[in-house]
Parts: structure tokens; sequence; C-alpha cells
């Protein structure tokens, strides 16, 4: 039974960073009640794991750090605290060994998040965590925390709050962004949110659609310049959409993306198609006669193209550049797509944008509102996909609740 004086936390948003939050407030030995919008907790996170889940990343801590770009210093007292071995041993703390993939991405066992998730719930619970479904924050009235439930309107007080609404992307799971209006009414700043790690639209031909949409690009390197002359570069794969390209490749480079964009309208994503070859052993191999063959058959036996290799050379170059040796073979190391605009944020990974940081103290609390911490996907910070996305959500998470708990302490 709760004793009388014990102090209260209340979690909103139960998401990966609020349930963290929740695990780290109850073993302070305080009360934890959790509120969320939807009937049930975690929804991104298992639609997360239903094509792998990527819990955190193996590389060097430095590098993970390095991610975040502009909001590596703000993140990193969390991230130290919680860095990708802790999340190993949290997850084979509830029985969900992980291992690490060939590109140093961290799964659970199963690549699943459904069994983790279950785990994690059954012990939040054994440890009082109480959960309270169907609840939806609608902001602050003089009588505290209000909520939209199903039995009505309801008021709820506590000794400190965390808040971990998530970002914008998949709103039908639960992070809609609603909060941002209360928020907004209470002057705490934010930056609108956009897609991040999220396809991308260009102008296909009916035929390339019809035929390559869906066929993964495999063993590429994409690259930007940046308008100040900075080569961005990433090797991986994408894949080829009805309405453009998406995939890991693409994503890794979405900030940029779309930096270009808003300041020029367009980006030009230079693709080497084969990043194996130097420039000039490709025009070698292509100065050799051709005899009758196809173009297509030319290039599957001189440099190992495949047909769709062919078909992008078809839809990007004009005939005169594709008769020409020396242009076809630099198209073939920087195939240029012309990117128009982001996807919809709905069908993002993740988004960018949201509180800034300088609302937040060190501890994650809202320097206008002391006894208010924010946590996870909510927060203005961006990352590419490979982990780094739950591993900032479990870090500030944990770091907003110690923060949480020591301001209760100092309140006596
Ligand atoms: C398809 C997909 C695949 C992904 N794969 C990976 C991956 O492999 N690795 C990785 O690191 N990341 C991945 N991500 C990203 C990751 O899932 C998110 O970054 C993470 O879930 C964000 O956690 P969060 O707790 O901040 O927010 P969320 O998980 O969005 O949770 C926020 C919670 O707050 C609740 N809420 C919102 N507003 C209110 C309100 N007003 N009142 C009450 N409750 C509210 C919501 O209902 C929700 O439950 C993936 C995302 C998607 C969409």
């Amino acid at each position: 039974m709760q004793s009388l004086n014990k102090k209260q936390i209340i979690v909103i948003g139960a998401g990966p960073a609020g349930l963290m939050a929740a695990e780290h407030a109850i073993s302070a030995d305080i009360s934890v009640d959790v509120y969320d919008a939807m009937p049930s907790v975690g929804r991104k996170f298992l639609l997360a794991g239903k094509s792998g889940m990527n819990l955190t990343h193996a590389e060097a801590h430095e590098n993970l750090l390095s991610r975040y770009s502009d909001s590596s210093s703000q993140l990193e007292a969390a991230l130290n605290a919680f860095p990708a071995t802790v999340i190993r041993d949290w997850a084979d703390s509830l029985g969900i060994p992980t291992f690490i993939g060939s590109s140093q991405r961290v799964f659970p066992i199963d690549m699943k998040a459904a069994p983790l998730l279950r785990a994690w719930l059954h012990r939040l619970r054994e440890s009082g965590v109480k959960f309270h479904m169907r609840h939806k924050w609608q902001g602050w009235s003089e009588k505290g925390h209000v909520f939209h439930s199903p039995e009505g309107v309801k008021n709820v007080n506590a000794d400190a709050c965390i808040f971990a609404f998530g970002g914008a992307s998949w709103r039908r799971l639960g992070s809609d962004g609603a909060w941002l209006t209360p928020f907004q009414n209470n002057q705490l700043s934010i930056t609108p949110f956009e897609a991040s790690n999220c396809g991308f639209e260009l102008v296909w031909t009916d035929y390339f659609k019809q035929n390559f949409a869906g066929k993964p690009l495999t063993s590429v390197s994409a690259s930007i310049v940046t308008e100040s002359g900075l080569t961005q570069k990433r090797q991986g794969q994408f894949v080829i959409s009805d309405t453009g390209v998406e995939g890991s490749l693409i994503y890794a480079l979405s900030s940029q993306i779309r930096e270009q964009i808003r300041n020029t309208g367009s980006c030009d994503l230079l693709i080497d198609l084969l990043p194996g070859r130097e420039l000039e052993r490709v025009q070698r191999e292509l100065s050799s006669p051709r005899g009758s063959r196809s173009l297509s058959s030319h290039l599957r036996s001189k440099l190992g193209l495949h047909p769709i290799h062919t078909a992008l050379v078809y839809e990007c170059l004009e005939s005169t550049q594709i008769q020409d040796v020396q242009q076809l073979a630099l198209a073939l190391k920087a195939m240029p797509l012309r990117l128009l605009r982001a996807r919809p944020i709905d069908e993002a990974i993740s988004s960018a944008g949201g509180l800034n940081w300088s609302e937040l103290d060190e501890h994650f609390m809202l320097k206008k509102m002391p006894g208010h911490f924010c946590a996870g996907e909510m927060l203005n910070w961006d990352a590419p996909t490979g982990g780094y996305l739950l591993s900032a959500c479990f870090a500030t998470g944990a770091a907003g609740a110690q923060g949480a708990i020591k301001w209760i302490k100092q309140q006596g």
C-alpha cells in the first residue's frame, strides 16, 4: 500500500522515454503514475520492432555522441550515463539478450519489440507503477494537469511531472503534437516539427515507376555537396518508391537533404553506383568495344551492373550523355537525382524539431515551470536511424527521472 507521505511523480506519455522515466522514478521509492492518450502503451515502439528493432549502436561512444550533431552537447551527459552497454544490460535484465549486427547495430535476439515490451511492462507493474490509459493531457489549469479520460475531465496534481509526448510522425500511434499548443501558450519555445529519417520525392517516369518501385539499390553510395562546398557522403542501400527514394541511405542524409531543399528548393543527390571502382577504371571498362551487345549487357559484363542500374541510366541521362563514354562513366559514379520535397511527416520514422533546449536546465527541467521535466523525441534533437533514436529516448527518460527525483528531494 502507498504510504500517505510518499511523493508522487506522474509521467505523461508511455513510449520508450516515458517508460524509462517511470522505471527510474519507481526505483527511488516514489509513487509513479503513467498517463497515455492511447488504449495501450508503446505503440510506436512496437511498430519499430516490426522491421527489426534496432535498440542502440555498438560503435565507439564518441562516435555515437556525434550522431546527434547540433544537440550532441545537450545530450552528452544523459548518453554518458546511459551508453549502449547499459542499454544492452538493461535488455538482458528483462530476459531479452541482444546481438551486434554486421553494421554494429544492436538488436534484441529475436529482432522484435513485443517480447521486450511485455517483460518491461510486467516488471514496471510488479514494482508498483500504475498505468492510466485513454487519458489525454490537455494542458494546465489552476487545479493541476487536465486530462480527458473515458470518465470525463480529470485534474491531477503531483510533486513532479515528466512529459514524454514523442515527436510528430505516425500520429495514429499517439504522438500527435497536440501538446504544442498548451506549451506555446505558456511561452515555451518550440522549433516546428519536420519529417526526419524519411523518403524524398522526385519525378520518375511511369515506365520506371511501374517496373522498379519497391526495388532496392544495394552497395551504392550517396553524396550531397552542401552550400559551403562540403561533401557529405554515406554508403549503403536505398529503395526506389512510387514517389521517389527511401531507405537507410536516404535517411542517413535526411537532415542535410532537408536543409538544402529548404534553402534552394531542391537537392541534387549524387549516387555512385560503383563505389568500389575508380572513375578511370570505369572509363577503361566502358571504352572496350561493345560490338552488337546492348548497353545493358555491356554494363553487366564489364561492370557487373544490373537491369535496375541500366534503367536508372536511361531514366536520368540524355541519350547524348549515354553515347559518350566519359559522360556515362561520370554519371555511373555520380548519378544525379533531383529531390524535390520530403514525404509527409506522418510517414517518417522520426521528426526533427520540438521543445527548444533553451527551455530546459541540465536536468531536463523546464526553467519556466520548475518540477516539470521533458524527455524523448519531443525535444529538439535529430539523429539518423541505427538505434540512435531509441538510445536518446532511453537516456533522456532516465535523466529526466533523475532530475525529478533530485528536485523532489530538494523540496523536502
Ligand atoms: C516505423 C518506425 C521504425 C522505427 N525503428 C526504430 C529503430 O529500429 N530504432 C530506433 O532507435 N528508433 C526507431 N524508431 C523511432 C522510435 O520508435 C521513436 O524515436 C521512439 O518511439 C520515440 O519515443 P518517445 O517515448 O519519445 O515517443 P513515442 O514512442 O512517440 O511515445 C509518446 C507517447 O506519448 C503519448 N502522448 C502523446 N501526446 C499525448 C497527450 N497529449 N496525452 C497523453 N499521452 C500522449 C502517445 O500516445 C505515445 O504513447 C522507429 C519509428 C518508426 C515510426
